[in-house]
């Protein structure tokens, strides 16, 4: 059997309930983390020279089983 499969979770920093790929998405203590918080994390973390999170590609995609 094949499908696909996202879960869906609050954001660790938002709040946010949003649907996301458990194996690719950023996380933190266990806690996905959507993708505007991340961008916004990313854009302080560049602007004060900090190497960016990883986001993979298909974090916010449903995962193929
Ligand atoms: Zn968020």
């Amino acid at each position: 059997m094949s499908g696909f499969m996202i879960l869906m979770g609050p954001c660790f920093s938002c709040g946010l309930v949003f649907g996301y790929n458990p194996d690719k998405v950023p996380s933190y203590d266990g806690q996905a983390i959507c993708e505007p918080c991340i961008e916004q994390v990313n854009t302080k973390r560049k602007a004060t020279g900090l190497p960016l999170w990883p986001v993979h590609a298909d974090a916010y995609e449903p995962q193929e089983v």
